[in-house]
């Protein structure tokens, strides 16, 4: 801002400041209300829905336009998701040219027919992914209005996560189906275009009559409300199912308090369902095949487990229901459900399950903006899946190792970007992937590190108290672990999110200083850490050393697995190497070692221990 300009605007600055500060300085949450009803031509894969969308502006600010996402409009030659997809340096190849080469009935579209306002026609207009709406009057703070819409669409070509006639031959895998009202937020409007990299939706009851070929069998978001009208596995214990009237039924979901709504949908579906003793019914279905049946069949036991794995670890799963869809191009979350591929092996069919199970955590109810925090989601799930896996199959080495590894391969590879990069501006799918998944499953693990594992599970709890269904952001974590810890966590936030300076600690010298041993470790990276320091003697015994900064203002507590701790000094970040003494004689000392625990994302381990 050019500084004549602000004389003029400090008036301006006063009057704002005038108003209530915490009305211009809050958190809200928008609400959404969705009725639908759609019917699907399963020859055409044409739909034709309408949709009365009660939205209510609980922000301090006054809109005056919104915003839709019309999803299916990606799939189309020539879009930004299609020439993304062709010029990025490393392609998706479940993408790559696939869009550009689609024909007029594989493309997919969704296009607004006619919508209304409090019954008032509005502006709109279609600007690919997204649909943009000049209101007729402006909504204001605390007030709802209706939406009233009528929209066509087509399904495309199984592609991208959604999409018809999957590889594994699935008609139907319908996300991202229906027009979605954009998120408006502290941050205001998040109105992306879709180019492939995650969603962010808005909180609210959904209500959604699906009419198709009676043939078929649907699963996904919501509880069926006319389940022995429908029958095909849903039906109530010894009911008898009356044969439809006409070709089609007309299927009756209700979803409370989800900030979106899936279905997938095939006439071949083997629908499976388990009663869990806390009262969750899971679902399960799958094309029932000699690269399904079995392993499926064994997945009844595992979907339970992780369900109370999860719940016990994370908090309790909040809805009754979860649904495992075979469908889409791999595995991906939506609300109270999952679309899998599913012609795996048993281990990739658990471990894609749990991965999209645990999603129901941190996308499904905590939900941060993923598209804008994308590790918070996917890096917090792939954190829980490492916990949860190794839970079920009784591993013992590291979960977290594997995170770790890919986080290295990302931090030595020089293409790697800070984890605060919005996720469809990241330059290569690799930058993006291994930030979002592996640094961000290490920032919870090394978390553990830095305030202690008990303290961080504490905290991870008191997260989910105090920020479901409320779309937190990085902050607000780091505010959580503070107030449980006591803790000052800024720094971590800085650097491991904003930045990509890496972590090198080394152990510089070990001599003998009299009758004592001196110690000399050194920062390398340019990331502060505090320091666990392992001496281990000849006699086997060992102590340890904590080192915290400064600017922790507090220190963890000795963890058990962690030798005694003989010594605690402070380590100013601004002090590349920092002496030690240690009241033992040089000729006792086996080994000095940084962090045996190997959660210090330390990039360079070979100098993080001298043996002598
Ligand atoms: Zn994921």
């Amino acid at each position: 801002m050019h500084k004549n300009f602000m004389k003029p605007l400090m008036g301006l600055f006063l009057f704002v400041i005038g108003s209530p500060l915490s009305a211009q300085t809050g958190r809200f949450q928008q609400a959404v209300d969705y009725k639908m009803e759609v019917a699907m031509d399963v020859n055409s894969n044409q739909y034709q829905g309408k949709q009365k969308l009660a939205y209510t502006n609980n922000s301090p600010d006054t809109l005056t336009r919104v915003f839709y996402h019309l999803y299916y409009n990606a799939f189309q030659p020539g879009s930004m998701m299609d020439i993304r997809s062709r010029t990025i340096a490393d392609p998706d190849r479940r993408v790559g040219d696939r869009i550009s080469k689609l024909k007029p009935d594989e493309i997919g579209y969704l296009h607004t027919k006619s919508l209304t306002m409090n019954g008032k026609p509005v502006q709109f207009r279609e600007v690919e992914t997204i649909l943009e709406v000049s209101l007729p009057e402006p909504i204001l703070p605390n007030t709802t209005v209706t939406f009233d819409m009528e929209f066509e669409g087509q399904v495309p070509l199984q592609i991208r996560r959604s999409g018809r006639d999957s590889e594994e031959g699935v008609r139907y895998s319908m996300s991202q189906w229906y027009p979605k009202m954009a998120n408006y937020d502290e941050q205001g409007w998040h109105a992306n275009p879709y180019i492939g990299r995650e969603f962010y939706g808005i909180w609210g009851d959904f209500d959604v009559k699906i009419t198709i070929d009676k043939t078929y069998v649907l699963g996904g978001t919501g509880y069926l409300q006319n389940p022995n009208e429908i029958g095909h596995g849903y039906e109530d214990e010894g009911v008898t199912v009356p044969a439809p009237q006409g070709n089609t039924l007309t299927w009756h979901f209700v979803a409370p308090k989800v900030h979106d709504f899936m279905w997938g949908a095939d006439p071949k579906y083997k629908h499976d369902r388990v009663q869990m003793e806390n009262g969750i019914t899971v679902h399960h279905f799958y094309i029932p095949g000699p690269k399904t049946t079995e392993n499926w069949e064994k997945l009844k036991e595992f979907t339970p487990k992780a369900i109370n794995y999860l719940s016990e670890n994370f908090g309790q799963y909040p809805y009754k229901q979860f649904s495992v869809v075979q469908g889409g191009d791999g595995g991906m979350e939506y609300a109270m459900s999952t679309l899998v591929t599913g012609e795996r092996s048993l281990p990739s069919l658990v471990g894609v399950m749990v991965h999209e199970l645990a999603h129901s955590w941190f996308h499904g109810v905590l939900a941060s903006n993923e598209s804008l925090y994308p590790w918070m989601d996917e890096g917090f799930t792939s954190y829980a899946t490492n916990l949860a896996m190794a839970n079920i199959f009784q591993a013992s080495a590291n979960p977290q190792r594997g995170s770790y590894a890919g986080y290295y391969r990302l931090a030595l590879s020089g293409l790697e970007e800070p984890m605060s990069t919005h996720s469809d501006h990241y330059h290569t799918n690799q930058a993006y992937g291994s930030a979002a998944y592996s640094k961000g499953a290490v920032f919870l693990a090394q978390l553990g590190y830095v305030l202690g594992e008990e303290v961080r599970n504490r905290g991870l709890l008191r997260y989910w108290d105090t920020w479901q269904f409320k779309h937190p952001n990085f902050n607000d974590l780091i505010r959580v672990m503070e107030k449980e810890s006591g803790i000052e966590l800024d720094w971590y936030k800085e650097y491991f999110v904003y930045t990509t300076k890496k972590i090198d600690y080394a152990v510089k010298e070990v001599k003998a200083n009299g009758n004592n041993t001196e110690i000399t470790l050194e920062r390398i990276g340019l990331m502060p850490m505090p320091i666990d320091l392992v001496i281990t003697y000849k006699d086997g015994s060992q102590e340890s050393v904590y080192l915290p900064l400064v600017i922790m203002r507090g220190e963890k507590a000795q963890e058990s697995f962690t030798p005694q701790r003989i010594h605690t000094e402070t380590w100013p970040w601004t002090n590349l190497t920092k002496s030690l003494i240690i009241s033992k004689p040089f000729s006792t000392i086996k080994s000095v070692e940084i962090d045996p625990s190997k959660r210090l994302a330390d990039v360079q381990q070979e100098n993080n221990k001298v043996e002598f």
